[in-house]
């Protein structure tokens, strides 16, 4: 929903909104049309973190009180990390990983998703780490998506089956992860992963 700027009483100027309003003010408003779900596409991006602090705080209450699913899209992990429950890793279009907030910061499959944590700081003594998972080269074309896994190119565990076939989708817990790897027990092996399927 878009920002109109309203008229100010006093001036009959047009009032300006700075950014932080400009996200915050349609958001009440399109509780207005009861919706049962949001697309918030990239919505706090260009907020300080103080402002996506307070912007998380009021999508929170406004769920408890609405009772709405919202889809939050988003290239900072940490705001995903605070604002999900359930989690979809996107490359080159497809969703290569679905998980639990917790099981996808703490124990990600997909290598995609391994490398995306192991380029993120952190002080935590628990979470995953990814120190073996650093990525070379460059992402293909998007025009330009490779036969098999699009990830292939770049990924350290890639095997045969990644440039021939389109990887399967596979079941690892309650995460749902497309790669060859999980569909294949000895690979998994071949790569020393410790992952309970
Ligand atoms: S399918 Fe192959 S190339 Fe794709 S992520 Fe899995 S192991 Fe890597």
């Amino acid at each position: 929903m878009a920002v109109k700027p309203e008229l100010d009483q006093a001036t009959g100027q047009k009032k300006i909104f700075d950014l932080f309003d400009a996200v915050r003010i349609p958001s009440p408003r399109a509780m207005v049309m009861a919706p049962r779900l949001l697309i918030l596409d990239e919505t706090l991006s260009s907020l300080d973190q103080l402002e996506q602090a307070r912007l998380l705080e009021l999508f929170d209450e406004l769920q408890s009180k609405h009772k709405f699913t919202y889809i939050f899209i988003s290239h900072d992990l940490a705001l995903v990390r605070k604002a999900c429950t359930r989690i979809a890793v996107m490359y080159l279009g497809r969703v290569v990983e679905l998980a639990e907030n917790r099981e996808l910061f703490f124990k990600p499959r997909h290598p995609c998703t391994r490398a995306m944590l192991a380029a993120l700081p952190t002080l935590e003594d628990n979470r995953y780490d990814a120190a073996t998972c650093l990525l070379d080269g460059e992402p293909p074309s998007p025009v330009h998506i490779p036969q098999g896994c699009s990830f292939k190119t770049r990924c350290p565990d890639a095997i045969d089956a990644c440039t021939a076939q389109l990887p399967p989708l596979c079941k690892a817990g309650s995460t749902l992860v497309e790669c060859h790897l999980f569909a294949q027990k000895e690979a998994l092996q071949q790569a020393g992963w410790l992952i309970g399927a």
